[in-house]
C-alpha cells in the first residue's frame, strides 16, 4: 500500500507504507473514498512545524469500513462513514458537554491520505451515512470532515443568529464555508475579507452579501463605516495570524462575538484591548464529531453543496502537486481520490 508522507519542507511523497490494521479493540479501517489537504497540512510542508522524522499526512476522510475490532458494536463493515480529525469516545464528560474534539480519550486521526487508514474509538468517531452516497456527493461529505465542520462552528461559536452582521475574516476553504454557514443560519449581512476574485465568487455563491479588500486597519475601518461606526455583532476568524486575529478582534462591535477556528501561529492577545474590546471570544478546534448528523441530513437532503470548494480533484498519486498548488494559492482547496 502507499500513502502520503512529509519527509521534510515542501517534500511530500507518495510511497510505501505500512497496511493499517486494528492496534485496539475499539478501532476500525476504512478504505478511503476520496481525502484531501487541509490549509493546516501546509505549516508542516512550508516548514513551519518542524518535521524531524517523515510523517504520515492527512487528516480529512470518509470511506467505507473493512474491518472493526471486537469492541467495536455500532460500526460495520460495508458501512459509509465520516469522522473528525480527532476521535472521540462520545461518552466523556467532555463530549457529553458537546467538544468532542477535546475528549479525554482522543487521539489524533492521521494518515489519511492514503487507500486505506486506521480509525481510533470508531463508535465515537464515526458516523454512518443513510446508504452508499452517489459519486457526485462525495465531496460534499468529505468537507463534513474537517472544513464544513469548522465553518459551521465558527459560525455558532460567535452566535450567528437571524438578521445580524456577520464577518468573515480568510477566504479558504473553512472561510468560505464560515459564509455558507452564516447564510444557513440566517445571518442579515454577510461581509467576507477577501482579495481573490474566484473567492468572491464562490463567497457570493455561499450568501456573502458584501466583499471587503481591505487588510488590517483599512479593513477594520471599512467595516466600521458598512455599521454606523459600530463594527460586526459576529466575526469569525478563519486563518490564524497575528493579523486575522486583530482584524477580527477590531472588527466586532462591543459586547459582540469573535469566534476563531484558524489554528493560531504566534498569536498574541493584548490583555487590555481585549478587555475594553468587550468582545466574547470562543474558538479553538472545532467539534465536527458533534455537526455530524445534522450536516450529513443536510447534504443528503441536496440542500448544501459544501464541496464546491474543491476547485482541482487528483488522483492521490498526485498528491505532491496538490501540495504545490494549495501553497501557491492555485488551488483553494485539493480532493485526492485514491
Ligand atoms: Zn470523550
Amino acid at each position: 500500500m502507499k500513502g502520503t508522507v512529509l519527509h521534510g519542507p515542501r517534500d511530500v511523497r507518495f510511497e510505501a507504507v505500512e497496511v493499517p490494521s486494528i492496534l485496539k479493540p475499539t478501532d476500525a479501517i476504512i478504505r478511503v473514498a476520496a481525502t484531501c489537504v487541509c490549509g493546516s497540512d501546509l505549516w508542516p510542508y512550508r516548514g513551519h512545524w518542524p518535521t524531524p522524522e517523515p510523517v504520515r499526512m492527512g487528516h480529512e476522510y470518509c470511506g467505507t469500513v473493512v474491518e472493526v475490532g471486537d469492541a467495536v458494536t455500532k460500526v460495520k463493515p460495508g458501512q459509509f462513514v465520516i469522522g473528525s480529525f480527532f476521535s472521540s469516545d462520545m461518552t466523556c464528560p467532555i463530549c457529553l458537554s458537546g467538544y468532542p474534539s477535546s475528549c479525554v480519550d482522543r487521539e489524533q486521526v492521521g494518515a489519511a491520505q492514503a487507500g486505506m487508514m486506521r480509525v481510533p474509538l470508531a463508535d465515537g468517531t464515526l458516523v454512518a451515512t443513510p446508504g452508499t452516497p452517489p459519486a457526485a456527493m462525495i465531496p460534499d461529505l468529505l468537507t463534513l470532515s474537517d472544513v464544513m465542520g469548522t465553518g459551521w462552528f465558527a459560525a455558532e461559536a460567535a452566535e450567528v443568529a437571524p438578521g445580524k452582521t456577520v464577518v468573515v475574516v480568510g477566504d479558504g476553504a473553512v472561510g468560505l464555508l464560515a459564509v455558507l454557514s452564516a447564510k444557513l443560519k440566517d445571518a442579515g449581512r454577510i461581509i467576507v475579507m477577501s482579495r481573490h476574485e474566484p473567492r468572491q465568487n464562490l463567497a457570493r455563491a455561499f450568501g456573502a452579501t458584501d466583499v471587503v479588500e481591505e487588510r488590517g486597519d483599512a479593513a477594520v475601518a471599512r467595516v466600521k463605516e458598512m455599521t454606523g461606526g459600530l463594527g460586526a455583532d459576529s466575526v469569525l476568524e478563519c486563518v490564524g495570524t497575528q493579523e486575522a486575529m486583530m482584524q477580527a478582534i477590531r472588527s466586532c462591535r462591543r459586547g459582540g462575538h469573535v469566534s476563531f477556528v484558524g489554528v493560531p501561529h504566534e498569536v498574541k492577545i493584548d490583555g487590555q484591548e481585549l478587555f475594553f474590546s468587550h468582545v466574547h471570544l470562543h474558538g479553538g478546534p472545532a467539534p465536527v464529531r458533534r455537526y455530524l448528523p445534522e450536516l450529513i441530513d443536510r447534504v443528503w437532503n441536496g440542500e448544501i453543496h459544501p464541496g464546491k470548494v474543491f476547485d482541482l480533484e487528483l488522483p492521490i498519486e498526485d498528491v505532491a502537486e496538490g501540495y504545490r498548488a494549495m501553497d501557491e494559492r492555485r488551488a483553494i482547496k485539493v480532493l485526492l481520490r485514491p
